[in-house]
């Protein structure tokens, strides 16, 4: 890395790195690599506290593609790498890039530690619910029946939901986005940023040599508005070709209503709250629903919250114990006053 480019004013070429981009043409990483360089100049952050740490798999590459600090680390182990550095750094601006495969069966243990943990790190995990990089093996949110090299009679596997996971798993923040749509992850890369604390952003990436219009529905010109729903922060839930149908709760069951024939109206329906947690369950669970009733897939921030950060509390902890009871060496810490010698 070049130096400290603190006092001037970024650009996105700042943050493209001279490596050759690897990854196999088509691939919707090269969109993600894309708009992560156009809004972090926007960020208004010194480049040399960026840090990138990846793990293992065709997302994983993307440190080398960035003109920051990074790491590519090991398979599923990128959330503890970060979170050492943000609990010893806490200055820096920890970013994880991550797959379906890398975050949610080698590191799945992991990644549900960071959520509950809610270090002030960002997450962007590319789903293509595929293994690409090891080429084309089912992974943990391969939908069931899937017909891999791994799974040649099809998958009995029942799939993850990652957002519904990170929501399970008490994470402050979680958003989803797609690769085909620049805009709209340009400004969830934006509120990613902006949230104190772990921000899980879930991407649909097309994979085309491994699993090939996987996404398709939500972002194709002729099915996207029927089938994708976008939410934001207090306003009603509105989607379809000319925005004629909305969404009702039933209870805690989500229907969709016709705007122009159902007698519903903008005023009867769901108003989404990023805060309200039961409601962001509903929207993770969308195509979860018995037999889907027509729902669209969600897209927007599904939920935040304002919690302390890990490393503050941490920070407070150090200092509350050296006040009360001064440094004392870790050796001594460890050894603690419970310990024995055994005799010869
Ligand atoms: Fe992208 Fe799939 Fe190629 Fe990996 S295998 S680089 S995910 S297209």
């Amino acid at each position: 890395m070049s130096a400290p480019l603190s006092t001037e004013k970024l650009t996105p070429k700042d943050f493209a790195s001279s490596q050759e981009v690897k990854w196999c043409p088509g691939c919707g990483d090269y969109s993600i690599l894309k708009q992560v360089q156009t809004v972090f100049p926007e960020l208004e952050v010194e480049r040399e506290k960026f840090v990138i740490v990846s793990g293992i798999g065709c997302s994983s590459r993307f440190p080398y593609y960035m003109e920051t600090y990074g790491m590519h680390s090991i398979h599923g182990r990128a959330f503890a790498v970060a979170s050492g550095l943000k609990a010893t750094n806490p200055d820096l601006h920890v970013w994880v890039v991550t797959g379906d495969g890398d975050a949610l069966s080698i590191g799945g243990n992991h990644f549900i530690h960071l959520m509950r943990r809610n270090f002030d790190i960002k997450v962007m995990m590319f789903n293509n619910q595929i293994y690409g990089l090891t080429k084309g093996q089912y992974s943990p949110t391969s939908e069931k029946g899937k017909q891999t090299k791994s799974t040649p009679y099809g998958s009995i596997d029942e799939p993850f939901n990652p957002a519904e996971l990170a929501l399970g798993a008490k994470a402050s923040f979680v958003a989803r986005t797609l690769d085909r749509d620049p805009k709209h992850m340009q400004a969830m890369i934006r509120r990613s940023h902006e949230h104190k604390g772990t921000s899980f952003l879930e991407i649909y990436q097309n994979c085309p040599v491994f699993n090939d219009a996987a996404f398709f529905p939500f972002t194709d010109r002729e099915t996207r508005k029927e089938e994708s729903l976008f939410v934001e922060d207090g306003m009603p839930l509105i989607f379809g070709q000319n925005d004629e149908k909305g969404i009702k709760l039933d209870g805690l069951t989500p229907v969709v209503v016709d705007l122009n024939s159902s007698g519903v109206s903008r005023d009867d329906l769901w108003i989404h709250k990023e805060g309200d947690k039961t409601k962001a369950g509903i929207l993770a669970r969308f195509f979860e629903q018995p037999g889907h009733h027509g729902l669209p897939r969600p897209f927007g921030v599904f939920y935040s919250e304002v919690r302390a950060c890990y490393e503050d509390d941490l920070d407070q902890q150090i200092e509350h114990s050296r006040n009360t009871k001064g440094k004392i060496p870790l050796s001594k810490i460890l050894s603690g006053d419970r310990t024995w010698v055994i005799a010869d």
